[in-house]
């Protein structure tokens, strides 16, 4: 039996992380951490009898404690960490927004603990710090992003020497053959149509914009430590080829599927075995046509804005990612159009002087003064 504690219940990962474990005979869910979506977590309280959960604040802690008398109920960034601390879980799911998160992944990875991250932030903003400390503590960061499970998938047994690129692959989002006019005007409804995935509304946005392979191939980066330079971007709008890996000897290795969360959630907590789980459906390409392009990076600059900041490093990767995010924030609440945020991503690096081997506290510093330049503290 695998205990596991979800961090992020109630989000569109969370969730999809509770449908797979339901199909799974051997995974139990011991601990949930939610934010404010109070009523799905108390179905999932109902449905799966946590022993401890986390909300993000006290006010709501307090509500499910009176409710669950048997439950151990923490709440805030301490609550998340509360969580990982615990004693009697194998895998912690984090899937979690934003950078909230990323203190309890560290604890958990120091109790030696099988991290399936779901969350961006944790590698973008510190994956030097989180990948350094992975390998001290001979942990498995297991990805839960269909990109980056493709990859693990191709290079199989994670022995990388034979593999000279990474190519991650990228619908193009809904907006890949409008034009920058078209974009000017363009609302949050028309950026949240995704043509393959169901996800989170930030995550769409950042598929609309590219900006999401920008932070994938951060990710790619630390997770396969891979240089920036073999690691390549390529649109495929039927995202059914999830990523795929060359090697020296002119091989190409891809992995393949239909566009779905659920099977690199499964991978990412039965890893390194198969089993049979959720998905029952067959797979079949029979009359299906599959296209590549490279990215068009004039139309979509905050790919290239991510790429340049990855090759800088230092806190230049928190800065995009801040920005980034507030500005995703902005425009799904109806306050800047489209191609403004690439705008406000801009001024904030070009602000920015960077600090090369950040600590953490410098790049949560760095994190803060982004979001307090742009005026929002946090985002739901
Ligand atoms: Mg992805």
């Amino acid at each position: 039996m695998k205990n596991v504690i979800i961090l992020g219940s109630t989000g569109s990962i969370g969730t999809q992380t509770l449908e797979v474990i339901d199909k799974l005979d051997d995974y139990k869910v011991i601990g949930l951490s939610a934010g404010k979506n109070i009523s799905l977590l108390k179905k999932q309280i109902e449905k799966y009898k946590p022993e401890i959960v986390s909300l993000q604040n006290e006010k709501d802690a307090l509500l499910i404690k009176n409710e669950y008398k048997n439950v151990e109920v923490y709440f805030g960034e301490d609550g998340l960490i509360e969580l990982s601390q615990n004693p009697k879980y194998d895998i912690l799911v984090v899937a979690t927004n934003s950078t909230v998160s990323l203190k309890a992944t560290l604890k958990a990875i120091e109790n030696k603990k099988r991290i399936a991250l779901a969350n961006k932030e944790t590698l973008v903003m510190a994956g030097d710090i989180v990948m350094k400390k992975a390998k001290e503590n001979n942990v498995e960061i297991l990805p839960i992003d269909s990109e980056h499970s493709a990859i693990l998938q191709c290079l199989n047994t994670k022995d990388n020497k034979f593999a000279k690129r990474l190519w991650i692959t990228a619908s193009g989002g809904p907006f890949l053959n409008s034009t920058r006019e078209e974009m000017k005007n363009f609302r949050a409804k028309d950026a949240l149509n995704h043509p393959n995935w169901a996800m989170g509304k930030k995550i769409t946005i950042d598929c609309a914009t590219l900006a999401n392979k920008g932070l994938e191939i951060i990710e790619a980066h630390h997770l396969f430590d891979f240089d920036y330079e073999n690691i390549k971007p390529i649109i495929h709008p039927q995202s059914i080829v999830h990523s795929f890996v060359e090697f020296v000897d002119g091989s190409v290795i891809a992995q393949m599927g239909l566009p779905s969360m659920h099977i690199p959630i499964q991978y990412a907590l039965t890893y390194p075995k198969r089993t049979k789980g959720i998905k029952t459906d067959s797979f079949c390409l029979f009359n299906k046509t599959l296209d590549f392009y490279e990215p068009d990076f004039n139309k979509f600059p905050l790919l290239k804005y991510a790429l340049n900041c990855a090759k800088e490093g230092g806190i230049m990767p928190a800065v995009f990612n801040a920005s980034n995010e507030i500005a995703v924030y902005k425009f799904l609440a109806g306050e800047i159009n489209f191609l403004e945020i690439e705008k406000i991503v801009f001024k904030q690096i070009e602000k920015t002087k960077n600090i090369l081997n950040p600590s953490l506290d410098e790049i949560f510093e760095a994190d803060e003064l982004i979001r307090k330049n742009l005026k929002i503290s946090a985002c739901n």
